[in-house]
Order: structure tokens, then C-alpha cells, then sequence
């Protein structure tokens, strides 16, 4: 159920670069790299583990979407998919999300 005070929950649908059924692209606010996206579950569950299988598919399907148009848009040389479960792992916003993050050649990586 959606959460008032989650910024996951709450995001204005303007901002979405891609949603299917279950989950949604947005961009980093505080991108690592050039093109870092995340992709979100509507569903509000804090631990990825603890979503559905169905759930996961979509996000992963997203995910791929997402990989080829970073590879068309910006050629980065490789990628970091990523995503923290717990604040001992870095997870600041507790609803649970995927990290896509485009690597660079140091020169140009933002
Ligand atoms: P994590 O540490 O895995 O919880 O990462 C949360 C991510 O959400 C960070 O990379 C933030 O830069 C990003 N973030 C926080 N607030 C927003 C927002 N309103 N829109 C987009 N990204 C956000
Ligand atoms: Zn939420």
C-alpha cells in the first residue's frame, strides 16, 4: 500500500521515463554516473527479497529496456546493477529499488 511519507511512493508520474504494470524508471536525483536510472516497484515493500516473483520480472524487464537505451544514448564501457537491502548496506530510501549505473572511461564519466 502506497506510503504517504515514502519519496518512492510519492513520485510525480512525469517523472517516469518507463513504467510497465509493476514498476517504473526514474533518474537518480544524485546520479554516481551519466544515465544512472532506478527502477521501482509501485508496491511499497522495503526488502527486495520480499517481493513477488511477478514483481521482480518487471523490474528486470525494465532493466533491460533501460541497459539498451543507455547503450544507445551514451556507450558506456560497462555497468553496475545494484541494490542495497538494509541501512548496513547503504539503503537510505526504504523502499526497496535497482540501481543502473553506466561506467565510464574516467574522463567522462558524468
Ligand atoms: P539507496 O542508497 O539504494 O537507498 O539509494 C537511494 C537512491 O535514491 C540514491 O541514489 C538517491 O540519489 C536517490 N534518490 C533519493 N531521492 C530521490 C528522488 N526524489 N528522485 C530520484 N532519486 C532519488
Ligand atoms: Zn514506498
Amino acid at each position: 500500500m502506497k506510503q504517504p511519507d515514502c519519496i518512492f511512493c510519492n513520485i510525480d508520474q512525469d517523472n517516469f521515463i518507463l513504467k510497465n504494470d509493476l514498476a517504473y524508471i526514474i533518474k537518480d536525483k544524485y546520479p554516481h554516473s551519466r544515465g544512472h536510472l532506478l527502477i521501482i516497484p509501485f508496491e511499497h515493500e522495503e526488502n527486495y527479497f520480499e517481493l513477488g516473483k511477478k514483481t521482480r520480472d518487471a523490474m528486470n524487464d525494465l532493466l533491460i529496456i533501460a541497459k539498451k537505451d543507455c547503450d544507445e544514448k551514451y556507450q558506456p564501457s560497462g555497468y553496475n546493477v545494484s541494490v542495497n537491502i538494509g541501512r548496513s548496506a547503504g539503503q537510505v530510501v526504504m523502499h526497496a529499488h535497482l540501481h543502473l549505473i553506466p561506467r565510464y572511461s574516467k574522463s567522462n564519466d558524468i
